[in-house]
């Protein structure tokens, strides 16, 4: 189904290299991108000010310790806030114009390269080899990028899963010649890039979960618990760091990507996570 909708995602944007194509969003003006500069107006580009998002949850800690089996915190950075403006843009990649994953895994890029550092700081960075003399210590780091998984029932309707998409896209523009400088517990740390590898496969949804939408927090966790299965066997044995990013267009609760913590958290995988989101 991925395969299918790949291809047509190219022919789309294929044809739309010819021609003038009427603006994704307000289907009103001619726009030279996806989206008119009037509505990419009302899209608050997080990356160029100061008020990028940076939320764990929408619940607060104690409330966790209650609900929680475990101690886990999973990290959640959304791109853009979930407002009037995101959101009509956003229903049309999600539902009816699958090539729009282009240009929001370009929006969601440019939030990762410009808080990379900052977000690469905030992980449990392990063994570090020391570098020649005059330089920082090196680690070297194998970036693995999945989405929140559809239910395959519920992909088959819709034809496709937005969020696999996105995570495709991601990883196709990722620029592997990347360097981060990550502030660990052993110092400053550059983390060169080893590899960036799309796995679509690595996340399950095994339970035909109902819309979270309009549900209160609690029964959003109670909806999605035991929805979702790792397949840590997917990620190969490796000295290197291993970071997981998982992708996903909305993230509001935070309770899909609470559930999935857990279960990657209890499948043994070792290394970082990090959910990344679009807006929330
Ligand atoms: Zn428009």
């Amino acid at each position: 189904m991925l395969i299918g909708w790949t291809i047509a995602k190219y022919f789309e944007r294929f044809l739309n290299s010819f021609s003038l194509r009427l603006c994704s969003g307000c289907s009103k003006v001619y726009a030279d991108d996806y989206y008119c500069e009037f509505c990419l107006e009302r899209l608050k580009y997080s990356w160029l000010k100061q008020n990028y998002s940076r939320k764990y949850l929408d619940f607060d800690y104690q409330e966790l310790e209650d609900i929680l089996e475990e101690n886990f915190y999973p990290r959640i950075y959304k791109a853009t806030k979930y407002d009037d403006a995101t959101k009509a843009l956003i229903r049309h990649f999600k539902y009816r114009k699958p090539f729009l994953s282009e240009f929001w895994a370009r929006f969601l890029y440019n939030y990762w390269t410009l808080h990379a550092d900052w977000i690469l700081s905030e992980l449990s960075i392990g063994d570090i080899e020391t570098y020649k003399s005059a330089d920082l210590p090196l680690s070297k780091l194998d970036i693995y990028i999945s989405a929140v998984p559809m239910y395959a029932g519920k992909q088959k309707k819709r034809g496709y899963n937005q969020a696999a998409l996105l995570a495709e896209d991601f990883t196709e523009i990722f620029d592997l010649s990347q360097k981060y400088l990550a502030q660990t517990t052993q110092g400053l740390v550059q983390l060169e890039l080893a590899s960036v590898n799309f796995v679509p496969d690595l996340l399950v949804r095994v339970k035909d979960t109902p819309s979270l939408f309009n549900k209160a927090k609690y029964q959003r966790l109670e909806i999605v618990k035991d929805a979702f299965v790792f397949d840590a066997s997917l990620l190969p044995e490796t000295t290197n760091e291993q970071l997981v990013l998982l992708l996903d267009d909305i993230s509001t609760s935070g309770a899909s990507f609470m559930e999935l913590g857990k279960v990657i958290n209890r499948s043994g995988y070792s290394g970082d996570l990090v959910f990344l989101s679009l807006c929330g």
